[in-house]
């Protein structure tokens, strides 16, 4: 039905899901309307002939587009490959999972981040956020993260200023203990220069930790009860290395304490950081992450991460309800990285939109402990919307039947780049 103007009222309409938008409390059936590529209005029933276009999400729920705050998406040429974390393509890899916002943690630090939004920021379909790493290389060149004369904490938290319209918070990670790095090994270096940062700038750290518990060492209860600050992120929750729970599956005092201080704690999956042995006993404690996240790069896409859909799955079948999985991926993310505006159907909002079904079977999941769990459900991405377009469209809900298309090739709706 066209306006008084001849223009249809709304752009696209999708209709007859279950609307699931945790930051207005919205678990409903029925339908989110997009117009000028924002939510125009979400509603038990609007006509479809109010529309241009509509799609069907029967059987579907429709939720916010993604979040996913731990990837690495700035892929470097094979030949600068040595010593640098290999990244992957954040649109190839992500919107065929419903995300539609991500937060690149600290691939790159001061030196290379201009490269970065220049060819990946400024080009990509899905929103890239950044975290900037505290030191001058990042994980371009990852040996600067051992060595404490690279750390620049001040030029990081200038540029982090500087670009804060894309710039979400700090980084620090990868800091060990061991040959050949006793020589400049500090305990708290790389935890205080990241601090130092985020301190500068007004932004959060998020840290990835190697506790060590020798002396002189540095304990995972002394980072997340006396170094991070209330909005400070420890990522990797339920990698092996910390304790999380004790030997009867409680969680552990220091755990609540911190959750008590402020201190947010992220999934960060990964090749290495998730284990069932920590996070399952974790959550049938009701201890739960704030956010899920993937930390993709090219071993995580490989191995037990997959997307952002797999370790939603993963969650789901460890007995989290699913509007906290969708939570924990759409508006607890965008509040941790202080982007309340994303993350939500809200009218007004940009229209970044998933449709998402959930499929029984008979599953298996793999954690980084070379470990598997079975489960009966998995997520599935039907169509993503970014700012008002179909962006991705494996089922083809938004196209016509065979049958009913014209004999002559038409304008594709949607062209992926
Ligand atoms: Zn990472």
């Amino acid at each position: 039905m066209a306006m008084a103007d001849g223009t249809m009222r709304f752009d696209l309409l999708i209709y007859n899901g279950r609307v699931i938008d945790p930051a207005n409390n919205i678990n409903m059936k029925g339908c989110v309307a997009i117009k000028g590529g924002a939510i125009a209005a979400v509603a038990e029933d609007i006509p479809r002939r109010e529309a241009e276009k509509a799609i069907d999400a029967g059987g579907s729920y429709i939720v916010p587009g993604l979040l996913d705050i731990h990837s690495h998406v700035y892929p470097l040429l094979p030949h600068d490959h040595a010593g640098a974390l290999p990244s992957i393509d954040a649109d190839t890899t992500m919107l065929r999972s419903g995300v539609t916002t991500t937060v690149d943690a600290g691939t790159t630090g001061w030196r290379d981040f201009l490269a970065f939004k220049e060819n990946v920021i400024d080009t990509a379909t899905v929103r890239v956020l950044a975290l900037i790493n505290m030191t001058v290389t990042g994980m371009v060149e990852m040996e600067a993260e051992q060595d404490p004369s690279q750390f620049h904490p001040e030029i990081t938290a200038e540029v982090a200023r500087q670009y804060r319209d894309v710039v979400v918070g700090i980084k620090a990670a990868h800091y060990w203990v061991g040959k050949p790095f006793d020589a400049v090994h500090v305990p708290w270096a790389s935890a205080d220069a990241g601090l130092r940062a985020a301190e500068l700038c007004g932004m959060p750290l998020m840290i990835d930790f190697q506790p060590n518990y020798e002396p002189p060492g540095r304990t995972y209860e002394d980072l997340i009860l006396k170094k991070l600050r209330p909005g400070d992120i420890h990522t990797h929750v339920f990698a092996k290395q910390f304790p999380i729970v004790d030997g009867a599956g409680k969680v552990l005092p220091h755990m609540r304490a911190a959750r008590e201080r402020g201190v947010y704690f992220d999934v960060g999956h990964g090749a290495g950081s998730f284990w069932f042995r920590n996070g399952q006993r974790a959550l049938d404690d009701g201890f739960y992450p704030d956010t899920l996240s993937t930390d993709m790069h090219v071993a995580s896409v490989k191995f037990a991460a997959l997307d952002q859909l797999q370790v939603m799955s993963k969650f789901l079948n460890m007995g989290m309800p699913l509007e906290e999985v969708i939570m924990r991926s759409t508006s607890e993310p965008a509040k941790l990285i202080r982007r309340p505006e994303l993350g939500t159907l809200s009218v007004g909002a940009c229209a970044d939109v998933a449709v998402i079904r959930v499929l029984k079977g008979d599953f298996g999941y793999v954690d980084c402990g070379y470990a598997m769990m079975r489960g009966d459900s998995r997520l599935d991405c039907q169509v993503t919307v970014r700012g008002g377009k179909v962006v991705y469209d494996a089922n083809g809900l938004s196209l016509p039947r065979w049958q009913d298309a014209p004999p002559e090739y038409w304008k594709m709706p949607f062209l992926p780049k």
